[in-house]
């Protein structure tokens, strides 16, 4: 099969992927699409586990590692179409872009990483490689991903997400605190007769503005924001509210686990009362039944740069034409999971740019979209030589 082939049937196939809606929560239709793909090309097995994700696998013609190449197949709502001059669900190929919601995050990856891999010759890798399109990360990063990394046992893990084909070796985690002040009600003409838990809330707020942040050598420092405030009874005229919440939306750098950030903050306000902080909790359903609920915490990480690793993978880019740029991302990922919580050497990588993500006429330039299917076939081609910091 020659290269332009591959290359259409790339372009073909991000199409049907884009034309395919896959809202969190409705992702059977687009299982179906992922499968039936894989099922047309060279890979050894396809099948799907109880959480829902699809997943290939190919083996090479020599001992190798074990690779997972992953990229998401939810997509985050439209927005205002008003705003949209392509259908969001169109997949339209024009001026040389495909255009809709997911072209960029990350139905190109999939589609890149979904043909490239196999459409490769079984002689130009070692090992085996496996590809899934992967559950609800724009809900809960690297959630869904957990169970294909039990199942597959990875010995380095390729995230696909929109990086300008440049790798990514690290990224902030982040995570979602929500402070709870409880204060008691009165009449506002005589508020010293109650507790108001918005004062409550300013207070607190100052002493958590002033607590250091902490800084990493690769990441940079940690980002504190905060993002919701509410409180209650509210509609309510002339109360005094005895109830606020304060979330912030906490960027995270290496080191700081679930229990370190919680216990940085209770010692800072520990001489207030009437307050308690605790991580968000999300929850998922699968379109299987799969029910998830955790806290909103996802691990930073890095992998080192000087490492074995990081130089195959950009060995593997330069295979590709691509330059070899490493990077760190400033956005998170599934790879808050393999890097992060279970230290699997991990990259970031794939075709188009962050700021064409999440926006209406959301698009992907079609040269793109090809580079980075060949940067997948680098890496695959490259890290599959790589095994624990050996070379196989
Ligand atoms: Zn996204």
């Amino acid at each position: 099969m020659s290269i332009q082939h591959v290359e259409n049937e790339v372009v073909a196939f991000l199409q049907k992927l884009v034309q395919t809606p896959s809202l969190s929560g409705d992702l059977s239709g687009i299982a179906d699409i992922v499968e039936f793909k894989m099922k047309e090309l060279d890979f050894d097995e396809v099948w799907r586990d109880e959480v829902g994700n699809v997943i290939a696998r190919k083996r090479g013609s020599a001992p190798g590692a074990n690779l997972l190449f992953d990229a998401h197949m939810d997509v985050v709502q439209t927005g205002n179409l008003s705003r949209w001059h392509h259908p969001p669900f169109g997949g339209e190929l024009d001026r040389g872009r495909v255009w809709g919601r997911g072209a960029t995050d990350t139905k190109a990856s999939l589609a890149g990483m979904v043909v490239g891999l196999g459409r490769m010759p079984r002689e130009s890798f070692c090992g085996t490689v496996c590809v899934t399109g992967s559950l609800e990360e724009e809900v809960i990063e690297g959630a869904a991903l957990a169970a294909v990394l039990d199942a597959v046992q990875p010995d380095g893990v390729i995230v696909g997400e929109p990086t300008d084909c440049r790798l990514a070796i690290g990224h902030k985690g982040r995570c979602r605190m929500v402070f709870t002040f409880e204060g008691r009600s009165a009449h506002t003409s005589s508020p010293q007769a109650g507790e108001n838990a918005i004062r409550k809330m300013t207070a607190a707020a100052r002493r958590i503005e002033a607590i250091p942040l902490l800084s990493d050598s690769l990441l940079g420092s940690n980002v504190m924001e905060p993002i919701i405030v509410t409180s209650s009874p509210n509609p309510n005229a002339s109360t005094v509210p005895d109830h606020c919440r304060l979330i912030y939306d906490r960027r995270l750098v290496r080191g700081e686990t679930p229990e370190s950030v919680l216990a940085a903050h209770r010692a800072a306000l520990s001489d207030l009362s009437g307050w308690s902080v605790a991580y968000e909790h999300l929850e998922i359903e699968s379109y299987t039944g799969w029910a998830y609920r955790a806290p909103d915490f996802h691990a930073a990480w890095a992998v080192d740069p000087d490492s074995e690793w990081v130089r195959r993978a950009q060995a593997g880019l330069e295979q590709a034409g691509l330059p070899p740029v490493v990077y760190t991302a400033p956005y998170c990922t599934n790879a808050a999971v393999s890097a992060g919580e279970r230290g699997i050497p991990s990259v970031v990588f794939g075709p188009s740019s962050i700021a064409l993500a999440h926006i209406a006429d959301e698009y992907i330039e079609v040269e793109e979209l090809r580079r980075g299917m060949h940067g997948f076939v680098g890496l695959a081609q490259s890290l599959s030589r790589f095994k624990g910091s050996q070379p196989v």
